[in-house]
């Protein structure tokens, strides 16, 4: 750390990292940022920051950036720097020329959730209005897709349902396959907190992530299940509550749809959901279960937080179903200290969805085939849009292999490393012919495109992320766009250039736009947030400070519905040739695929990829902490360090992903959540073997 000394000025802006959303003051000298200070006055920091938006802004600046728009004709041939014009229109040129020739499903895009409101907003908005279709999806269909389907079923909306604040409340906390010391570790400090305080904790993870043992906290029950077998677990805590009479009858009398209630109730209640039932396959003894179900549901305030270890499963949805379920049967939603809460992963995962990045909804999470919202943007947008549901990026990229789909724009996403099965990725990239990356970095995705269109860093950004308790934040240009160009502007002139003309004076424009158009942003505008900070939505004239705590009163849906969740186990097997069973998770000082935080001196933190092996299945192939392993799988075979440690059970491993060199999503499948799709990147059968 340089002593910096007094800055010249300060800009307030947000940290683009992880769904917890810190508030930064960056410390400027010139142009260069000297410091980025946690702000006090930040919403879902109150000064806190962990090491990666404290110091892990370099990026920014790095050297590898890109900052003039390339083209070529074919993937192998050398890249040609051209100007802003000429590039958007080789990809206009391009794209149309597919549409004539393939017809106008053959292209589609992809935003990020990287990205601001205002951003993601555009490209959507140039999907439906100048590609004329619905094929657009956001990267949040590999993590949290599984949130917003289950969460719209069950309670009416699909977001987390308190505030950070709100922890302080809970008497008891669930943490359902989340590892917040690591992926929100601010959150994970408020969290810790209560905690010391004396809130019980129930863990239900295959791992021993840090918070079943830390100093001054122990887990009242730790649920080690096996990978793959959440929805049996949180039936079989349904079950104790229903069968034991722990239901909140009031609450499920008062709030939530009786006819779905009792064919739920009905359903749990068979003895093939009960812990003894269940216990074999899920490998979490009866009597835990039947404990941890008690203690949730006698709680006064008991509250739930859940990550990618709920979602990133052929389940997913039924998970998160059964998360709802589970709350809504023990009356703990509504009030502070309770609810249901996905921490979610990027900086604006929430924002992205809400923006209408899914192929069947528009902004607010309104579906495409509803005639009288379709025709409000129709109205507003002066254009007639498709009412048929688009493709989701899974079906792109199959189609794309098949070679009906020929054409992508993807916007500050890297899925030639981050999504599954990356071979079959690469295939579907390699047959297109026009691949358009937006991006600062020529990352994996680049190296199959045809048009290089570079992107804008956070600290040159003018607009808002919304984090994972629905807090819009602004976030300030702190410096120039190196480029020269916004990204928001670079689209909407390739949307121009296909046809649609499309144009904002500035950010600020686009966000009135989208509070005219989507109901909970209502009150939000540029102006309202510079003066109260930040709001969660939904935001109304009612309500323009936002709404900390959700379904108070009412579900957003009126009665919350309970589903039946039926267990099914995954295809994905261990086997004789692949005995083992391997999950994945992030590190406190990496960031995703490392993108930005390998292009920081965060790197000399973490600087590889490990697997984590039991000391068993080590000692069985021969394996000691250090030595060279092949992890292989049905689908490939990467080499890493190995880790000998009892953090993971026998019969699991556990790697990262955030360096290319490891490389874990070459080894994970093809399977996929049943509704959304979201990849099963948490339960892949593989074998591991010494290499030198
Ligand atoms: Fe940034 Fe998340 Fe760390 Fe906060 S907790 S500083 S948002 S990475």
């Amino acid at each position: 750390i340089i002593d910096a000394g007094q800055p010249d000025r300060v800009v307030k802006t947000t940290c683009a990292y992880c769904g917890v959303g810190c508030s930064f003051d960056a410390e400027l000298k010139g142009n260069d940022v000297v410091r980025m200070t946690p702000s006090a006055e930040g919403g879902a920091n109150e000064g806190h920051s962990c090491v990666k938006g404290r110091f892990a802004w370099g990026y920014a600046t790095h050297s590898d950036r890109v900052l003039h728009p390339m083209v070529r004709e074919h993937i192998d041939d050398p890249w040609r720097q051209v100007s802003w014009e000429e590039a958007i229109q080789f990809a206009a040129a391009r794209f149309r020329a597919i549409q004539d020739e393939h017809g106008r499903e053959a292209i589609g895009g992809v935003s990020s959730s990287r990205c601001t409101n205002e951003e993601v907003y555009v490209v959507q908005k140039m999907v439906r209005a100048a590609f004329r279709n619905n094929n657009i999806d956001t990267c949040a269909r590999v993590c949290h897709s599984p949130t917003g389907y289950g969460l719209k079923q069950t309670f009416g909306t699909s977001a987390g349902t308190q505030d950070f604040k709100s922890v302080a409340h809970a008497d008891v906390i669930l943490v359902i396959g989340a590892n917040p010391t690591d992926a929100h570790p601010v959150f994970a400090a408020r969290m810790k907190r209560r905690l010391r305080q004396g809130a019980k904790l129930v863990v239900i993870d295959p791992r021993r992530i840090d918070l079943v043992r830390s100093p001054h906290i122990q887990a009242a029950h730790h649920l080690q299940l096996r990978p793959g077998t959440n929805v049996a677990v949180i039936n079989a805590l349904a079950h104790v509550i229903v069968t034991e009479g722990l239901v909140n009858d009031t609450f499920v009398g008062e709030r939530c749809d009786a006819v779905s209630f009792t064919q739920w109730r009905d359903f749990i209640a068979q003895p093939e959901h009960s812990p003894e039932a269940t216990e074999a396959h899920s490998g979490v003894p009866a009597a835990e279960v039947r404990a941890a179900a008690r203690l949730y549901a006698g709680a006064g305030n008991a509250a739930i937080y859940y990550g990618l270890g709920v979602t990133e499963h052929s389940q997913g949805s039924t998970m998160v179903l059964g998360i709802a379920n589970l709350a809504m049967a023990a009356g703990q939603i509504g009030r502070d200290g309770t609810g249901v809460n996905p921490l979610r992963g990027q900086n604006n995962v929430q924002g992205s969805c809400d923006m209408g990045s899914f192929p069947h909804e528009l902004p607010g999470y309104r579906h495409i085939s509803d005639n009288a919202v379709r025709g409000r943007f129709e109205e507003a947008w002066h254009t007639t849009l498709d009412h048929e549901p688009g493709m989701r990026i899974p079906n792109m990229l199959s189609a794309a292999v098949a070679g009906a789909f020929r054409g992508m724009f993807v916007q500050g996403e890297d899925i030639a490393q981050s999504d599954p099965n990356t071979i079959h990725v690469t295939d579907a990239l390699r047959a297109m012919d026009c691949v358009v990356v937006q991006d600062l970095f020529l990352n994996e995705t680049a190296k199959y495109a045809h048009v290089f269109l570079p992107g804008t860093a956070f600290l040159e950004k003018d607009g808002t992320f919304t984090n994972a308790e629905r807090r819009i934040n602004r976030v300030r240009p702190v410096s120039p766009s190196r480029t020269g160009m916004s990204e928001w502007e670079v689209v909407c002139r390739l949307s121009t250039a296909m046809g649609y003309p499309m144009g904002y004076d500035n950010a600020s424009q686009i966000m009135d736009e989208i509070a005219a158009l989507t109901p909970t942003f209502a009150g939000v505008s540029f102006s309202h947030l510079d003066q109260v900070g930040s709001v969660q939505w939904p935001c109304t004239t009612d309500t323009p400070l936002g709404t900390r705590v959700m379904h108070e009163q009412a579900f957003v849906r009126g009665k919350g519905r309970f589903l039946v969740t039926q267990y099914v186990p995954t295809d994905e097997r261990s086997t004789r040739k692949f005995p083992l069973l391997l999950t994945t998770g992030r590190v406190l000082t990496q960031y995703n695929v490392g993108t930005a935080t390998r292009r920081t001196p965060n790197t000399m933190w973490h600087d590889e990829d490990v697997l984590e092996m039991h000391p068993h299945d080590a000692e069985v192939r021969g394996v000691s902490s250090g030595d060279g392993v092949l992890l292989s799988s049905r689908k490939g075979a990467i080499t890493l360090h190995a880790r000998v440690t009892d953090r993971v059970p026998e019969g699991i491993v556990y790697t990262t992903f955030h360096h290319p060199e490891a490389a874990a999503n070459v080894v994970t499948t093809e399977f996929s959540d049943w509704a959304t799709n979201c990849p099963e990147y948490k339960v892949t059968a593989v074998e591991v073997r010494p290499v030198d």
